[in-house]
């Protein structure tokens, strides 16, 4: 399965902005960006204005790299939400938000999305009981993510929900830490995200 494998911290660094990619670390005074705020590289420091191509170019990179997401995926995201008519942004967004890997790190089973996408590929979870491993799979409401019993006794599991447990779970969710197991309440949409995101920019550079 293709996917990112630039360091994290280069990434944020490279948009300028806490993509929250590593986990624990991003909340600490280690993170990258607070020592290093500019973009990696031999002109990381100079302040060029950005064109609007740029820009919106730069948007959609962002949102790439807080999903793992690559190009040919996002944009097929992208032709999914155009057909579904209405606001193009909106449904890109409530697509991404919905992917299992990123329910499975929301609902704080796992620490970043990138640890997210390595348990659901090495089996740990099923959706409404059948074994899925699939990082893009789109969870829809009403539907459960469990821990597989198995995995409950995982010592990195308790770590990971000991850890997890304080961290706001986002109301289209719901979490039941004892049970290890969380359901999609409703579909999530842009509030729900916990980064700043311009989904329009996108939807403009897509439109060119
Ligand atoms: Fe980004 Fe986290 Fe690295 Fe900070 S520690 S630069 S937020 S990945």
């Amino acid at each position: 399965m293709a996917r990112y494998t630039d360091a994290s911290c280069r990434l944020c660094r490279r948009e300028k902005e806490k993509l929250y990619l590593k986990g624990d670390r991003c909340y600490s005074a280690k993170c990258a960006l607070s020592r290093r705020s500019y973009a990696p590289g031999q002109h990381g420091k100079k302040n060029a204005k950005l064109s609007e191509y740029g820009t919106q170019l730069r948007e959609k990179q962002k949102v790439k790299r807080i999903y793992g997401v690559l190009e040919k995926q996002f944009k097929e995201y992208y032709e999914i939400a155009l057909k579904k008519g209405g606001v193009t942004g909106e449904h890109l967004l409530m697509l991404l938000e919905s992917r299992l890997d990123n329910v499975v790190y929301r609902l704080g089973f796992a620490k970043s999305r990138k640890e997210a996408r390595q348990l659901v590929l090495h089996n740990h979870f099923t959706v409404d009981g059948h074994k899925t491993n699939i990082p893009s799979y789109i969870v829809k409401p009403g539907q459960t993510i469990q821990l597989k019993e198995k995995s409950k006794k995982s010592p990195k599991f308790i770590e990971i929900i000991e850890d997890n447990q304080s961290r706001p779970v986002p109301n289209f969710l719901t979490v039941d830490f004892e049970a290890m197991k969380g359901s999609m309440l409703s579909q999530p949409t842009k509030e729900h995200i916990e980064i700043p995101i311009q989904e329009q920019l996108i939807v403009e550079l897509y439109s060119k």
